[in-house]
């Protein structure tokens, strides 16, 4: 009558939810100002300036049937040129319009590049600790999907593992830096040192891997330097979105970008728009992709979400609690003060501390405390964190 497999998906809800709807419901109880909710990954900064006013520019200069007509399947051209020529100003590419595809953010990015690059028998990787709805997206296109494990001190690739992972069925790796849920961005050695594993085995399998880049917090970053992987590797197709970096979620926009370098990559791109077709994922908000050409040199602002990091970081470090540095996105990962998560995050509820366990992340024995929140709200919810490790000892 149904699809069971999609009943699981849709019956079961995610714990990162639950949390939060479990956050509202107390925050009614008992007060907004005495529940810290560090559940959720929502933007907590405006939208850069000239985004809202982009948005009322639009509405207020172009015909309605123009602003809100279809686009072609990818997205305009004058978009995916602008995106182009931002990128290659900024690192040094030579990308065209035709290189992008415009998407509903980086989900359908994702969900489109799996199914576009997607063979009976093939083996999707990804790198722990890791966002988990790479798991729905890949094996409901029919991938045998593995977690690889990361190094665990660090949370940067363990080449060691990722080889013993690669098979002659691996297609394709899923990697996201900044990291969701560890803040990690992965360094320029590590990004090389991959490349170079990869590099090794495509000549040993004689095919191409992929490396899907997925960046939603590309411009997340608190000083450290983001590698730009294509430059690294040229099987590298990117995943993009504006979610995070223009703080609009709920409108849906990003793109797709397969180089030029990418092997046999116009039929990848037609594959892609073959996969955007089937998927129904065809012509992202056409408003948004007007805002995105509009301000496509707009960049997050910063200050907020460093301070939190900082406050944040240093004071749950000061307080006993271990903690790895997130150098871009908003997320801290915090060890857990017992062996198992899910039963550490029970207890922090406790002392009205929302935070998410790492389980489904594949990051046991870890929290992920989201500081996209107010600076004020972490301030209140120092005291809380203190009397939480002092129970533990
Ligand atoms: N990838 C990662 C790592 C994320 O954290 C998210 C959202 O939080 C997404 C993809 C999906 O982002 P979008 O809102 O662009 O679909």
């Amino acid at each position: 009558m149904y699809s069971e497999e999609m009943y699981g998906y849709g019956a079961q809800s995610s714990v990162i939810r639950e949390i939060f709807a479990y956050g509202m419901a107390r925050k009614k109880e008992i007060g907004d100002e005495n529940v810290f909710d560090f559940s959720i990954g929502n933007p907590s900064v405006e939208p850069p300036k000239e985004v809202t006013e982009a948005f009322i520019e639009l509405l207020n200069t172009k015909a309605p049937l123009e602003l809100h007509g279809y686009t072609p399947g990818p997205g305009d051209m004058e978009v995916r040129e602008a995106i182009a020529n931002d990128l290659n100003e900024r690192y040094g590419t030579s990308f065209k319009g035709t290189n992008f595809y415009m998407t509903c953010g980086a989900a359908a990015a994702l969900k489109i590049t799996l199914t576009a690059l997607f063979e009976e028998g093939d083996e999707a990787l990804t790198l722990t600790p890791f966002f988990p709805e790479y798991t729905v997206f890949a094996k409901t296109t029919g991938y045998k999907f593995i977690p690889v494990k990361s190094d665990p001190e660090t949370f940067q690739p363990d080449i060691k593992n990722l080889e013993n992972a690669i098979t002659e069925k691996t297609k394709c790796i899923i990697l996201n830096s900044p990291n969701n849920p560890s803040g990690v961005i992965y360094t320029k050695e590590s990004i090389k040192n991959v490349a170079q594993l990869l590099k090794k085995k495509e000549k040993e399998y004689g095919h191409p891997i992929f490396i899907i880049s997925d960046e939603p917090y590309r411009e997340l970053t608190y000083g450290t330097e983001v590698p730009f992987i294509t430059k690294y590797y040229d099987d590298t197709i990117v995943c993009y979105s504006y979610s995070k970096s223009f703080s609009l979620p709920g409108e849906r926009i990003g793109y797709i970008c397969v180089p030029d370098e990418v092997t046999e990559s116009s039929k990848i791109y037609a594959a892609v728009c073959g996969a955007g077709r089937a998927l129904g994922y065809v012509c992202a908000p056409s408003m948004l992709q007007k805002v995105v050409e509009k301000c496509v040199k707009s960049r997050p602002a910063l200050d907020t979400y460093k301070k939190n990091r900082d406050l944040l970081y240093n004071a749950l470090s000061e307080y006993g609690y271990k903690c790895i540095y997130p150098d871009g996105a908003f997320y801290l990962c915090v060890k857990a003060l017992e062996e198992d998560a899910e039963i550490f995050a029970e207890k922090a509820k406790k002392y009205e501390l929302l935070v998410v366990p790492g389980d489904s992340f594949s990051a046991p024995g870890y929290v992920r405390v989201s500081y996209c929140v107010s600076t004020e709200m972490i301030e209140r919810s120092l005291p809380a964190f203190k009397k939480l490790i002092e129970n533990y000892k």
